[in-house]
């Protein structure tokens, strides 16, 4: 490969180097740039001399100012660029530049499951849900005796999964967002991929009640409806033996309701699709979060939802998403979820510069101002529609941010209470899945592709290298979504059974 260096805007006074082996001390590009000293993959050249002070330009934005001179076609390091403070919050211009919308997209659809009430389900999943920790082991074990005894009976059924989770005692329920968990969890409990009906197993003597995870649910007189709560409190049977045939009572009934579901063509607009990343490097800007970004528009023009995330991770970039918020409220909500958390993270006495982990550092990226340019790339270009709080059900149609933290398995849990399908970009790499719903896993670089051949589901380093390009690589992953919500395709993650935890964002504290 020729030496090659990408430069995303023409403002840019930076660039990032694209050989996979990096390039030697004297390299000479064609425009004459040449590297004053060796360079890795993915880390910034400057493209002139900079001085002390000077701001460092990558997408056309500031990303820092210079610690020091640096001479043209050197290494622009971590420690060369300073940190500028986040874009004030009371200053935002709101909805001044709404983007027109896009043409409808018409005609694409997928074979989903459609539920009793409106929803889509993209898989057939018999869901237990628990609400404390203390029952996980005693529902994974009954998932283990469904799966082999009873579930062989249901051919229809997908998965049994037991929905466990780090919460619901030794918490302080009432304290300020405390709510968010307990919301996640009643969301996850009634997800579309599990028919919307509940099978809960409690202890007994926990904080997080069954009655306070269904408040609307009056257990004494259930259930009714097919779709009413089924109890079963442990701490009310007679020993492990009566809990666990409980249990697979319980299943069998739910098995027998979710296998008479079939799946129907049903148009794009029923995809809920939650965007994430996760181990982001230099590239994930330019190749990996574009793509997705021109794939949420075409998800977008056919009617679906798309929810990006991760607030430290837009909390730089937000002066670029004000002024595309369909309206100043939407804006104000904005603004609002980025104030939040603001003040959370002030209360742990940390900011945003806490988010950067040493695999972004080794993947090029300087600071949270570069991570976040390239994060929102995944928002393509359509206005934003809505904005949803930390444990509020996503309802909207279009372009929707949903606030969540970053970290990647609280992010996706969050996320997995309003999705049926998600998409997750990594640069580093991450072997990450959800049990729930499939995940598509898009890479930054085509190296890791090549080292992760069956776990990377699509690869977006072509665009890099030119061998595609963003809307190719765009339309890919569009066609790649509607296959694998109609399960006309596998994911890697769910070919090898990957599922990560469900770790519910508690801000509140722990007794
Ligand atoms: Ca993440």
């Amino acid at each position: 490969m020729d030496p090659l260096y990408i430069r995303v805007h023409q403002r840019d006074n930076v660039a990032i180097i694209a050989n996979p082996d990096g390039l030697a001390a004297g390299t000479r590009f064609p425009d004459g740039l040449t590297l004053a000293e060796r360079i890795p993959q993915a880390h910034k050249v400057a493209l002139r001399e900079l001085d002390q002070g000077e701001p460092v330009v990558r997408y056309g934005q500031v990303i820092g100012h210079t610690a020091k001179k640096l001479a043209r076609g050197s290494w622009v390091r971590e420690e060369h660029i300073l940190l500028p403070p986040p874009p004030a919050l009371d200053q935002l211009p709101l909805a001044t530049s709404v983007p027109a919308p896009q043409p409808p997209l018409a005609g694409f659809t997928f074979e989903g499951y459609r539920n009793p009430d409106g929803s889509v389900g993209t898989r057939n999943i018999l869901g237990i849900t628990t609400t404390v920790q203390c029952v996980a082991p005693t529902v994974d074990y009954a998932v283990r005796r469904i799966k082999a005894e009873v579930l062989p009976r249901f051919r229809n059924v997908d998965d049994v999964v037991a929905i466990t989770h780090p919460y619901g005692c030794g918490v302080a329920l009432d304290a300020p967002g405390a709510h968010i968990p307990i919301a996640t969890l009643k969301h996850i409990s009634r997800h579309p991929n599990i028919g919307g009906a509940p099978l809960v197993v409690s202890l007994g003597c926990e904080k997080l009640q069954p009655d306070r995870l269904f408040p609307e649910t009056n257990f004494a007189k259930l259930p009714v409806l097919e779709t009413d709560p089924l109890l079963i409190r442990m701490q009310d049977e007679h020993g492990f033996g009566e809990v666990v045939s409980a249990i697979l009572r319980a299943a069998e009934k739910r098995l027998e309701q979710i296998n008479r579901r079939q799946r129907v063509t049903v148009p794009a607009s029923e995809l809920v699709v939650g965007l994430q990343c996760g181990g982001s490097d230099a590239f994930s800007g330019v190749t990996c979060n574009p793509a997705v970004g021109f794939a949420a528009d075409l998800l977008v023009r056919a009617g679906a939802t798309v929810m990006f995330s991760e607030v430290t991770e837009v909390r730089d970039a937000v002066h670029l998403l004000t002024p595309r918020c369909a309206t100043a409220d939407v804006a104000r909500a904005l603004i609002r979820e980025m104030r939040w958390y603001d003040e959370y993270l002030a209360r742990g006495s940390a900011d945003r510069s806490a988010n950067p982990t040493p695999g972004n550092k080794r993947g090029g990226l300087a600071n949270v101002v570069e991570k976040a340019l390239g994060s929102i790339a995944k928002a393509g270009t359509s206005a934003l529609a809505g904005v949803a709080a930390n444990g509020e059900k996503v309802s909207a149609k279009g372009l929707v941010f949903a606030a969540t933290p970053a970290s990647d398995f609280i992010c996706g849990t969050q996320q997995l209470a309003s999705m049926n399908l998600h998409v997750f970009t990594t640069g580093e790499g991450s072997p990450y899945g959800l049990a729930l719903v499939p995940v598509i896993k898009v890479s930054s670089r085509t190296s890791l592709a090549e080292r992760w051949p069956d776990l990377i589901d699509l690869d977006a380093g072509r665009i890099a290298t030119g061998h595609a390009t963003i809307e190719d690589v765009g339309w890919e992953l569009f066609r790649a979504i509607l296959d694998v919500a109609g399960a006309r395709k596998q994911t890697w993650a769910d070919r090898w059974g990957l599922a990560n935890a469900m770790v519910p964002f508690n801000p509140g504290p722990v007794t």
